[in-house]
């Protein structure tokens, strides 16, 4: 096997006050791979992207960028690698603008007061006007982040996120509080990404999921429980089992 993998975890634990969060964790992701990591509330999903990025350290294992080791790097040093987040909980710049917060994304910024204040170039003014027209923010540009809808303000995010251009996209939850329609959006857009970039989603909306008809990883007790097509997860009987307790069978295989 000569296959070559952007990003490796083997052998990942990480404990808080004993409880292991990820047990054990051995995940590999393809360059150019769209994934997506589902699994219950508490499964771990977020913290594996803590240790991606260097926010959280693991007790054991190892975690490997393009065959570069990142567990000892710092949040700073791994975002320079080429590994971008959005957060599950939007984190945008609520007092400056769209506009603004698009160019704090750009490569090669750093620093609110540095971005804001030094000179936008032309180049960064069109590939700024860029970012929002695929974000559908063209016309809040001048908004105040802070005034945005929810599902503007994550789709803010991910324009950060395309702004700074990684190599790795790490997306927790796009689709959380979105409606019908900006969720089939969202997934447009993430579709419209894979292939330039490499992505992992982790998403509970298996709509979206669907959509996105990509390799599905599911995480369970911070240990991967089952991997392959949306279908072949949802027909798993351990996956049905565990997933999402009592509605487990409806929740992973929604009527609409
Ligand atoms: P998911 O994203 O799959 O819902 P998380 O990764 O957020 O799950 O959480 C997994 C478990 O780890 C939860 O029980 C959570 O409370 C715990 N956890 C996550 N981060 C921390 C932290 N910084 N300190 C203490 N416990 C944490
Ligand atoms: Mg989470």
């Amino acid at each position: 096997m000569n296959k070559r993998f952007i990003l490796t975890a083997e052998g990942v634990t990480k404990s808080f006050d004993g409880f292991k969060a990820i047990n054990d964790l051995n995940f590999y992701l393809d360059e150019g791979e769209l994934r997506t990591i589902i699994g219950p509330n508490g499964a771990g999903k977020s913290t594996f992207l803590d240790l991606i990025t260097g926010r959280t350290r693991p007790d054991e294992g190892q975690i490997e960028f393009k065959g570069t080791p990142v567990i000892k790097k710092t949040e700073y040093q791994i975002y320079r690698m080429g590994i971008g987040r959005k957060f599950q909980t939007p984190s945008v710049y609520s007092d400056h603008t769209v506009y603004e917060n698009i160019l704090l994304g750009l490569k090669g910024s750093r620093g609110v007061f540095g971005a804001i204040f030094g000179r936008v170039t032309p180049a960064q003014n069109d590939q700024i006007h860029h970012v929002l027209e695929i974000i559908n923010l063209k016309d809040k540009a001048q908004v105040r982040a802070g005034t945005l809808a929810h599902g503007q303000k994550q789709w803010l995010e991910i324009g950060m996120l395309i702004a700074q251009d990684p190599e790795l996209m790490l997306v927790d939850e796009p689709a959380a509080g979105m409606t019908d329609e900006e969720t089939a959006r969202t997934g447009e857009l993430l579709l419209s990404l894979a292939g330039k970039h490499t992505i992992i989603v982790i998403e509970h909306d298996m709509t979206f999921v669907r959509q996105l008809a990509n390799r599905v990883t599911v995480l369970h007790q911070g240990s991967i429980l089952r991997e392959g097509s949306l279908d072949e997860v949802q027909n798993d009987e351990r996956v049905i089992e565990v997933y999402l307790g009592k509605k487990k069978h409806d929740a992973i295989h929604p009527q609409h």
